[in-house]
């Protein structure tokens, strides 16, 4: 400030002094005036300059002062610092919070008051089919245009969600995208989407699961209670007595057998996979289940089926001894069920190349058309219902099968042809298979 006077005062004195060279009071006067002008002209000019600077709001290049000025300017010059290094840490926090939605595996799409996109991640734009960045600005109703969105907007309902058709990640394959809206701020929106093909495809195959079950269940308690009925209402013979006391015992043994197979999957599904600590010569597991599918031969074949064990029986394997012995006596048995009286079976494992071993059961029954393949470990599907429910069967087998060879990190096969038979194999890979001699087993 004292600086100001001075300079003030010394224009002043200057112009007082250039005047009075003139011998007149009137000259004196005016040329004081005339410094205190240059004075006012010379400080609004640095004001100016400071002015500009401060329009620009650069830290960096501030003008160079003096006196109070360049207090002046470098107390702003600290304020505008303090406020670039405040705007650049919100920047990152804004980034950081966008790559933090952007990482959500749920989409998020920002509307504006008109419902207009602001701002999406890459997971809405694809389960709803635009261009995150082309599409800001536009009107989501115009992108999304299912007809149950619309309505969905047009009412406002937005308490519950929507569920629409999204575009697939293939031609021709849709997806189930649920839509919900929440309203924020000034009537600003937050659209939530969510990918529910797969929750939607489990229920479905639940609610499957479930009606089949109860079908399988319901159609021997229904031919059960009739007997009973029968049973109590009518006097029977001896001979009636104890063949229809044969047929319940039938279905009751079919019911028992559907319930223990389910009970079987659902181990299966819910316990952790078998570790690699228990070892067993494949020699063993292969006579318990042949002499399983001769006595099942004997049973229900006239003539009975030839069955024979071919391949390498050198081999330890490693896993659960009661699933695999499981998963091969179902192969050997419905080998045994489908193949007509007096048919040739074999079966035996083999040492692949690569260190994995494969079990194999051939048969010379009808062969399976090429069609149902695909679809044979689905559970109770069957090519031919009447044979499997003639023979006990439950349609659950080759499912259990494909739970099993999974669990142990292995694969299944079928090769078939029509007239010809079929060969199924499960294969265990390397880490499973040691040869006779293997240090683990020693231990
Ligand atoms: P199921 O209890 O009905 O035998 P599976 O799951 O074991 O059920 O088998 C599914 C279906 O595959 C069977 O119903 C049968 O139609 C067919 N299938 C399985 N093994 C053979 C085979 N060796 N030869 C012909 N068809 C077979």
């Amino acid at each position: 400030m004292t600086q100001r006077a001075l300079e003030l005062l010394l224009l002043v004195a200057l112009g007082g002094v250039w005047g009075w060279a003139g011998d007149d009071p009137a000259w004196t006067f005016a040329g004081g005036l005339l410094g205190g002008l240059v004075w006012v002209l010379w400080d609004g000019l640095r004001a100016r300059r400071v002015l500009d600077w401060l329009n620009r709001a650069e830290a960096q290049r501030a003008p160079a002062l003096s006196g109070v000025w360049a207090e002046l300017v470098d107390r702003n010059r600290k304020l505008i610092k303090k406020l670039e290094k405040k705007a650049q840490s919100s920047d990152h926090r804004l980034e950081d919070f966008l790559s933090a939605i952007q990482a959500s595996p749920n989409g998020v799409v920002l509307l504006d008051a008109h419902g207009r996109i602001e701002w999406a991640n890459l997971t809405a734009a694809n389960q709803l089919g635009f261009d995150p960045q082309r599409d800001v600005g536009q009107y989501v109703r115009n992108l999304v245009r299912q007809p149950e969105f619309s309505q969905y907007l047009k009412h406002k309902d937005f308490e519950r969600e929507v569920q629409i058709e999204g575009p697939g990640a293939r031609a021709g394959q849709s997806t189930q995208i649920s839509v919900q809206i929440h309203p924020y701020g000034k009537k600003r929106r937050l659209m939530l989407t969510r990918d529910v093909t797969a929750v939607q495809l489990a229920e479905a195959m639940r609610r499957d699961f479930v009606a089949n079950v109860s079908h399988e269940i319901r159609t021997p308690l229904t031919v059960l209670s009739g007997f009973v009925e029968t049973m109590q209402t009518v006097p029977l013979e001896e001979s009636d007595r104890l063949r229809y006391l044969g047929l319940m015992s039938q279905q009751a043994q079919r019911m028992q057998t559907l319930v223990s197979d389910l009970l079987t999957l659902s181990r299966l599904e819910g316990s952790p996979a078998p570790g690699q600590g228990d070892w067993m010569p494949t020699q063993e597991l292969l006579r318990h289940v042949l002499q399983e599918a001769r006595g099942l031969s004997q049973a229900i074949a006239q003539p009975v089926h030839t069955i024979e064990s071919l391949g390498d029986d050198s081999a330890w394997v490693s896993g659960s001894k009661s699933e695999l012995l499981s998963a091969m006596s179902n192969l050997l048995s419905n080998a045994v069920r489908y193949t007509p009286p007096g048919g040739r079976i074999e079966a035996g494992w083999r040492l692949n190349a690569d260190g994995s071993a494969t079990f194999f059961v051939s048969d010379s029954g009808p062969g399976i058309a090429a069609e149902h393949l695909p679809r044979l470990t689905e559970r109770f599907y069957r090519v031919d219902r009447s044979r499997s429910r003639e023979t006990g069967g439950t349609g659950l087998g080759l499912a259990i099968v494909k739970h099993v060879v999974q669990r142990h990190g292995g694969g299944f096969d079928v090769q078939s042809v029509v007239g010809q038979g079929s060969t199924f194999a499960l294969i265990l890979p390397a880490v499973r298979v040691r040869q006779r001699e293997a240090p683990a087993l020693r231990e």
